[in-house]
């Protein structure tokens, strides 16, 4: 068995792509011809299963050590996918510091078609026990959280929800495999917005669940099939061609973030600084325990919603928009975006607030980012 970068490169099963092309070609084909009455071929219909789709699966079942990966048109399309596991009258606990459109899903979409939840901060995972029920058939924890980047312990967590025969959800998107492999420590599913570190070059949008075991990754299979809403063969292409990437580009947003995170945390305009690599974190030890780096995410208060809209308004390199993982550095206004659309009151004891910023550093030169992080708090 490899490494994780060499798995990036070269994944142990290596599709058949056709006169020795290296990159796996575009099978740009909504369906496939069967081979003769009664003798199906491999492929029959795209919605199903398409062999661009299957390599990039493959890939990435791989690098989160799961018996299976099935890729969605955007990370909510898995989600949303997966929920149909828990429908009519389930009982799901989950954080309660999730990505807003996580929230939004389970609150709006969820809830109304009969799952009931708990939510609980996850970070504490005594919490977790206290919302246990009969009927409780899942825990769906984001670690490190968006953007609020609290630590949750997978292990300790996997022991109560296996106690109960429920199952550990883990969305990996802010630390990718490359950082944090949660299906080794215990989760049995995990779920990726591929839109993220993994497509990296923010001109996609892609999802993944990565299941454990082979009985679940069936079920998944039959709603993603019935559901529909899988992966296109040109943007798993542009999956597959980002992951071959994905170690390098994170072990230098890494850098990068751990050299932001301390120039900032040392600037007068800053109040706090969110970051998961700072030793007096509440989450370092378990950080320590499960993952294999920081990641290239932080988040920030500042001193004023003036010094945060002057930050938004004067920064040059970052670029002030939405989503995360990408090789550019962007800047998000939580508040107004991702996080919008969650209820004022619950975001502000959560601390996204007016004073609130998010900084997805991407492969920039440090000390250009820092520069232009400067000149913008001094403008
Ligand atoms: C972006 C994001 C999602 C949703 O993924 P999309 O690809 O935008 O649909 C889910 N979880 C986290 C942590 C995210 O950052």
């Amino acid at each position: 068995m490899y490494e994780k970068e060499t798995i990036c490169v070269h994944p142990a099963r290596c599709p058949e792509t056709g006169y020795g092309a290296i990159a796996t070609p575009i099978y740009q084909s909504a369906t496939f011809v069967h081979e003769g009455l009664d003798k199906e071929s491999e492929y029959s219909y795209s919605r199903l299963q398409n062999p661009t789709r299957a390599a990039l699966e493959a890939r990435v079942a791989e690098l989160e050590g799961g018996v299976d990966a099935i890729a969605f048109a955007s990370g909510m399309a898995a989600e949303a996918t997966l929920m149909n596991l828990f429908e009519s009258n389930g009982h799901v606990i989950a954080g309660d510091d999730l990505y807003g459109g996580t929230l939004r899903l389970f609150r709006q979409v969820s809830t109304p078609a009969g799952i009931r939840f708990d939510f609980t901060d996850t970070t504490v995972p005594e919490n977790i026990r206290m919302c246990l029920q009969p009927d409780t058939k899942a825990i769906y924890v984001e670690t490190p959280s968006n953007p609020t980047m609290q630590v949750t312990d997978i292990a300790a967590v996997a022991k109560i929800a296996h106690a109960v025969g429920a199952l550990l959800i883990v969305d990996n998107t802010f630390l990718s495999p490359i950082f944090q492999r949660p299906l080794e420590l215990g989760a049995d599913i995990v779920v990726h917005s591929g839109t993220k570190y993994l497509g990296g070059h923010n001109d996609t949008l892609a999802g993944f669940l990565v299941v454990k075991k082979q009985e679940i990754a069936e079920k998944l299979r039959y709603y993603a099939k019935t559901i529909g809403a899988g992966l296109a063969p040109f943007d798993c292409f542009l999956l597959e061609r980002g992951i071959k990437t994905l170690a390098v580009r994170l072990e230098k947003q890494a850098v990068n973030a751990e050299k932001i995170a301390h120039w900032l945390r040392q600037r007068p305009e800053v109040r706090k600084v969110y970051y998961i690599g700072f030793t007096d974190h509440p989450g370092y030890a378990v950080t320590r325990r499960q993952c294999s780096g920081f990641g290239g995410m932080l988040s920030m208060e500042v001193d004023s919603p003036d010094t945060a809209r002057k930050l938004l308004r004067e920064v040059k390199l970052f670029q002030y928009a939405e989503s995360l993982g990408g090789v550019d550095s962007l800047i998000t206004y939580p508040m107004c975006q991702t996080h919008a659309d969650v209820p004022e009151a619950e975001r502000l004891k959560r601390g996204i607030n007016d004073r609130f910023l998010r900084i997805s550093v991407g492969i920039e030169n440090a000390n250009d980012l820092i520069f232009d992080l400067k000149q913008a708090l001094e403008a």
